[in-house]
């Protein structure tokens, strides 16, 4: 594609101001990083109020190596206040007993696994009886839940292949999945589309900043988000009674009007709030409305590693009325000062709830 040549018009006003040339020219919009001048309160959070479970966390995205990494990880959890942690290992066969010894042979009361599924060979006539038995296997070994299972558009498969010839959510070879699911009482954490941005073309008028270009999706030979949606509404539909929860808010954290009419069609639909901290720190008193209305419902989770001040940005986004905190992208956050009722839901109330302890 054409490199595009933005004409300059001759007198710009912007802001009611005329723009002039100057050292500000030559800054490129990745290295913007403006110093505010605004003095207002900051609340340092350096525990949760109330213990909390993380339902989002990953070994890779948590950069765990070896024990010695869980080990610290714990200390980390004691310090800030996270009385468990859920892990998506990513995992099925030998590496999900592996990620069994490594977690749950120290640390049985802190951490609770969530195994993979089996994604080869999709189109052998054993597969929806093979990923039901790997399943069953790895529930054994102690798995308590499935995913995060991610479709952005190009299905679920381990190689990338044709439309047509994809595995989405809502493929029938995956319905004796879900139904095990349901009977084992094993609830399932998908990732379905991504932040609509994704499918808004790269450019001057992009929501997101350079640091998500490479989430893009615009042009690319995927489902759209739209669609994504209609196939998550479709299988939630069809499995009534297999427990879903669609994380970063099932990205409908721009629209909370939407995914409020989700949540009210579908009562086995709950999300979680990881990685969406900017979709409620940017529009916090809608936020809040949204999350003491839909306080049943919401999970938290992170999703961002496992350093201390990240958790400690969550604390102050959730609990405090500080206000123009700085973001992890572009938008800054203001403070949603939750109910200690909702609080408590959220960190804690509704995962004991809804996931399985056994
Ligand atoms: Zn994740």
């Amino acid at each position: 594609m054409a490199a595009v040549v933005w004409a300059q018009p001759q007198e710009t006003v912007k802001y009611g101001v005329k723009v002039q040339p100057g050292p500000m020219d030559t800054v490129l919009l990745k290295d913007y990083r403006p110093e505010s001048s605004l003095v207002v309160p900051e609340t340092h959070v350096a525990k949760a109020r109330f213990p909390v479970i993380d339902v989002h966390t990953h070994t890779f995205m948590s950069n765990i190596r070896g024990p010695a990494d869980v080990d610290e990880w714990v200390r980390t959890m004691d310090e800030v206040g996270i009385e468990k942690s859920i892990v998506f290992t990513g995992a099925v066969g030998e590496e999900f007993a592996r990620q069994v010894e490594l977690y749950l042979k120290r640390y049985p009361n802190r951490f609770q696994l969530w195994c993979a599924i089996d994604t080869h060979d999709i189109d052998a006539p054993d597969y929806p009886e093979r990923v039901v038995r790997e399943l069953e296997r790895c529930y054994r070994m102690g798995a308590r839940g499935v995913g995060e299972l991610t479709d952005k558009g190009s299905g679920l498969q381990n190689e990338s292949r044709p439309p047509g010839k994809r595995l989405h959510l809502d493929d029938p070879r995956l319905d004796p999945l879900w139904r095990k699911c349901a009977e084992l009482k094993l609830p399932v954490n998908l990732h379905v589309a991504d932040h609509p941005s994704c499918w808004r073309p790269l450019g001057p008028t992009q929501e997101r900043t350079p640091d998500f270009q490479h989430f893009n999706l615009y042009g690319k030979d995927v489902l759209s988000y739209e669609e994504l949606l209609a196939r998550r509404d479709r299988l939630l539909a069809r499995h009534p009674r297999t427990t879903f929860i669609l994380c970063h808010l099932s990205n409908q954290g721009n629209d909370l009007a939407a995914l409020a009419r989700a949540l009210d069609r579908f009562p086995n639909l709950y999300v979680d709030i990881s990685a969406r901290d900017y979709e409620l720190g940017r529009q916090p008193r809608f936020a809040r409305r949204f999350l003491e209305y839909y306080a049943d419902r919401v999970l938290f989770g992170t999703d961002m590693g496992r350093e201390a001040h990240m958790y400690r940005m969550w604390w102050r986004l959730l609990e405090t009325p500080d206000e123009y905190m700085p973001g992890r992208i572009w938008w800054r956050h203001y403070g949603l000062e939750l109910s200690p009722e909702t609080l408590e839901k959220l960190y804690r109330g509704n995962a004991l709830r809804i996931l399985n302890w056994n």
